[in-house]
């Protein structure tokens, strides 16, 4: 009534599918899950196991450390022992200094290169300086353009795809001094790569604005998009939130940072940083996704936070429901202490299992009361009115 769209679902930002292995970033294809290995990249059995893992447990691409030409040539066995004793996971190598025969190593077994634009044309800080011209700016621009060349000619040729990955901590010296440490400066060193790429006609591109202040990050996403879109140019956008820490804290600065970024119909692939092992990653990124409705991975529980009126132990009923039936993604089932406000607000719960009155709960499918069953045996009947419906498996 007041504009507000309650299907659940949000416009999103067009962009271009960019492929990465078998994987596709950006068009209408669902949100990407992607994390990142820590183990030294020259332990060819480590990283394997390492990467096998995180594939298993949901992430879609997979990427790791290329710090010296010895690690590039590491990354060859590892995709070739992946593709022998596994499957082709997706991965990325991430190149951060200005190493750019190791970029083109690794380009040949990997199907995205990550580089930091901030890095890659060397600029030492010159305190006699009082301005940077345009000219120098043009000067840089070429230089860049010079040093990347090979490298996105590679990727080109080769149909692989290149993160421009913009961290704020590491922004040249020259955008430093124009723009200082904002989201302009982030912006303008994004889209000088993305102009060399363009001028080459090299367009499997994703980029991404990473910074540890979730205001600063997501004010350089904003901008990059408006900056963008006001130029036609579709790349799909890699969202996270770096050193976002660990524990509840790192969890809560990722999912505020990136998903409320996607809520704004941003994001193509995301990566939670968090100061864990890898594998903690995973769960936190589908969450935030099936938060937002864009990806529904696990089933969705609906539950009141119980108060007075509460007629069972909901805790314990929500523990013993989700055990039951959390292998049945897609569905959504609620849990509702009471009938007074229960049944109203199950947010369109397939299934409802509401405390009715003492000892008593009702089973509910949809908004419609379905039975009325003694509380000890509430759970064995909601699993057989799903059997009944058909929808247990
Ligand atoms: Fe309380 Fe009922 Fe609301 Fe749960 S649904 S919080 S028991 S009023």
């Amino acid at each position: 009534t007041h504009g507000l769209d309650t299907s659940g679902s949000m416009p999103r930002r067009q962009t271009r599918a960019v492929r990465v292995g078998d994987v596709y970033i950006g068009g209408s294809n669902p949100v990407v899950v992607q994390s990142m290995i820590n183990e030294d990249t020259l332990d060819v059995d480590g990283c394997v196991k390492a990467i096998r893992e995180l594939h298993e447990a949901g992430c879609e691409i997979v990427r790791l450390t290329v710090p010296s030409m010895a690690h590039a040539h590491a990354v060859g066995f590892i995709k070739q022992r992946l593709q022998e004793t596994y499957r082709d996971v997706p991965l990325v190598a991430d190149v951060h200094h200005n190493g750019m025969a190791i970029a083109l190593e690794v380009a040949k077994h990997v199907d995205k290169v990550r580089i930091n634009p901030g890095l890659y044309v060397f600029e030492k800080p010159d305190p006699t300086r009082t301005e940077y011209t345009p000219r120098d700016f043009q000067v840089a621009a070429a230089k860049l353009k010079e040093t990347l060349r090979p490298l996105i000619l590679s990727l080109k040729e080769q149909d692989k795809a290149l993160r421009i990955g913009v961290n704020h901590g590491s922004l040249s010296e020259r955008m430093l001094f124009t723009h200082g440490d904002t989201p302009e400066g982030m912006v303008e060193s994004a889209l000088e790569c993305v102009r060399v790429c363009r001028e080459l006609d090299f367009h499997n591109l994703v980029i991404s604005m990473k910074a540890s202040k979730v205001s600063v990050m997501m004010a350089a996403y904003r901008l990059l998009a408006r900056r963008l879109d006001a130029e036609h140019m579709d790349y799909p956008l890699h969202l996270g939130v770096t050193e976002a820490g660990d524990g509840e804290y790192g969890r809560i600065k990722s999912s505020i940072g990136i998903g409320g970024l996607l809520a704004e119909g941003l994001g193509d692939t995301i990566r939670v940083s968090l100061t864990e092992h890898p594998l903690k990653e995973i769960p936190v990124c589908y969450s935030i996704l099936q938060a937002l409705g864009l990806r529904r991975t696990m089933v969705e529980y609906v539950a009141c936070p119980s108060c007075g009126r509460t007629l069972f132990n909901i805790e314990e009923v929500l523990h013993v429901v989700r055990d039951a039936t959390k292998h049945m993604p897609g569905l959504s089932i609620a849990v509702m202490g009471c009938i007074v406000n229960g049944p109203g607000e199950m947010a369109d719960a397939d299934y409802g299992y509401v405390g009715k009155s003492a000892g008593k709960i009702s089973l509910y499918r949809g908004r419609e009361e379905i039975r009325t069953v003694p509380e000890s045996r509430g759970v064995a009947e909601l699993i057989a009115l799903m059997k009944e419906d058909g929808v247990w498996v």
